[in-house]
């Protein structure tokens, strides 16, 4: 049974929801997986050693992702862009038409509470721009789409799965 991992970095969930859209088809997947880091669906501490495919979701937006690839990249055997953002740097990446400190000013100049300072403590420096996971690290595939339709997510993780190159379209146009 194949180790999964599964995280979300600067993206909205729309990914992993995707994957969830195959309903009664992920019956086709669950019999050959086993979700072992999923901080989306369980709270767990450490990325354990060992897996065999890391899905990750969204790109790089502070150094606390940075980190968090590398460390999935040393732990795991296969890891997947999964979906624009991770890929491309997708919807965030609009965020690199600004410096990270008109960024900052922006958001916490429109805060509505009565702490409007920009918080520097205990929060991840920003990196200067929204990445794709592969200006980090090695990707071994790419899975794109805003989302990924959830055929696609299957097609390929079984392929993945079976040690078979996963056909990924060129042009994907999503119906379901
Ligand atoms: Fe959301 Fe689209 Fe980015 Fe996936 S690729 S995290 S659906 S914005």
């Amino acid at each position: 049974m194949a180790k999964i991992g599964m995280i979300q970095l600067c993206g909205c969930s729309g990914c992993h929801i995707s994957l969830l859209d195959l309903h009664d088809q992920l019956l086709d997947l669950i019999p050959n997986i086993e979700i072992v880091y999923a901080p989306i669906i369980a709270d767990p501490k450490e990325i354990p050693d060992g897996i065999d495919v890391f899905l990750v979701e969204g790109g790089v937006r502070n150094e606390h992702d940075e980190h968090l690839l590398e460390e999935i990249r040393e732990k795991s055997k296969i890891v997947v862009a999964f979906g624009t953002c991770a890929a491309y740097g997708g919807i965030p990446g609009l965020g690199n038409l600004y410096t990270k400190e008109d960024l900052l000013n922006t958001v916490y100049s429109t805060d509505t509470t009565e702490n409007k300072e920009i918080p520097n403590e205990e929060i991840p420096e920003l990196t200067e721009v929204v990445k794709p996971i592969s200006h980090v690290i090695k990707v071994d595939y790419i899975l794109p789409g805003c989302p990924p339709c959830p055929n696609i997510i299957k097609d390929a993780l079984l392929a993945i799965l079976n040690g078979e190159e996963p056909k990924i379209p060129q042009k994907i146009v999503c119906d379901e």
